[in-house]
């Protein structure tokens, strides 16, 4: 597909060129921080699947870009992610996987004593096409993203993160409530409709009597009685239902829109360092596929850059 049909298709991924965002997901949480006020005034926070950027580059602008420069010594921002991505000002960067302990440990040493007030994670594993399964490893990396809040976010903080609404994700739910005093589901207008993408809004973060941070996985809900503990009423419930909260803007992310005549096509903001999906080539090419193959699509549409 041309840059041309792409701008004309997606406008977010346009708008992401146009305003030098790396990635179009630098809107979605633009927009949470319109409706919920997240980042005002906030000096620690963590950034968990953040390449190539477009989040960590939203922190930095809203937290460390405004302040004088005396100021700006106060403000520590991490971005972790398997892949590498290219320096954003204020920006820390980890190379490392979320789901690892010693990953948690790195971010802990980088705060130095002390505690984040945002934890963030828009962390999305390879698609395969199987909703169930794709749905499944989703809702294990949010909860590696809330196993790594449970060690580092202060009292009273907040996480974000990406969830597809889905059969197993009520018992995610559940979880952050555990954790939350205040949980809500927030469906951005950079997130298509048609897509099950969602993002949970957790605020008040407060640690439940006795819970020792650890790797917390969908597995864990094997003894229900130990989740819901905490959970009054909720035992007979199977399915949760979340505030939803929608945002509203002069664009629609599911519309095709007509490009003017003498528009022109702006070049990615920064191409990713490392594509996942190069990888996956690499390796396929070493194998004899046959006829039993499966194929793994790299989420090309999140990413401002143009895939080659
Ligand atoms: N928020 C980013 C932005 O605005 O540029 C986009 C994130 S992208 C949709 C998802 C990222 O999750 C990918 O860069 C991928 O490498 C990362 N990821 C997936 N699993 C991970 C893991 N276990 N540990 C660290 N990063 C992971």
């Amino acid at each position: 597909m041309g840059k041309a049909s792409k701008d004309r298709r997606d406008i977010f991924y346009r708008l992401a060129k146009e305003q030098g965002w790396r990635a179009r997901s630098a809107f979605k949480l633009l927009q949470a921080d319109e409706t919920f006020n997240l980042l005002e005034g906030l000096t620690r926070a963590v950034d968990l699947c953040a390449a190539p950027g477009g989040w960590s580059q939203v922190l930095s602008k809203r937290m460390y870009e405004p302040r004088s420069e005396k100021d700006r010594e106060q403000v520590k921002i991490i971005a972790v992610d398997m892949q590498g991505m290219a320096p954003i000002d204020g920006v820390t960067q980890l190379r490392a996987d979320i789901t690892k302990e010693s990953t948690a440990e790195e971010i802990i040493k980088f705060f130095d004593g002390k505690k984040a007030e945002l934890v963030v994670t828009d962390g999305a594993p390879d698609v395969t096409g199987l909703h169930d399964w794709d749905a499944y490893m989703q809702a294990e990396l949010l909860l590696s993203g809330l196993s790594i809040a449970t060690y580092i976010l202060e009292e009273g903080g907040t996480f974000m993160g990406k969830v597809y609404r889905a059969a197993n994700t009520s018992r995610v739910y559940l979880q952050l409530q555990r954790f939350f005093k205040d949980v809500c589901l927030f469906k951005p207008s950079a997130s298509r409709s048609s897509s099950i993408e969602a993002f949970v809004v957790c605020r008040q973060f407060t640690m439940p009597e006795g819970h020792v941070p650890c790797n917390l996985t969908l597995e864990w809900f094997d003894k229900p009685e130990e989740a819901l503990k905490n959970i009054s009423g909720k035992m007979e419930r199977t399915i949760v239902h979340l505030p939803f909260v929608g945002h509203q803007c002069e664009y629609d992310a599911d519309l095709s829109y007509e490009l003017d005549k003498d528009y022109t096509t702006h070049d990615a903001v920064q191409k990713p360092l490392t594509a996942a999906y190069r990888e996956v080539i690499e390796k396929t090419k070493s194998i004899n596929l046959k006829k039993n193959y499966f194929v793994v699509r790299h989420d090309e549409e999140e990413t401002s850059a143009e895939p080659s």
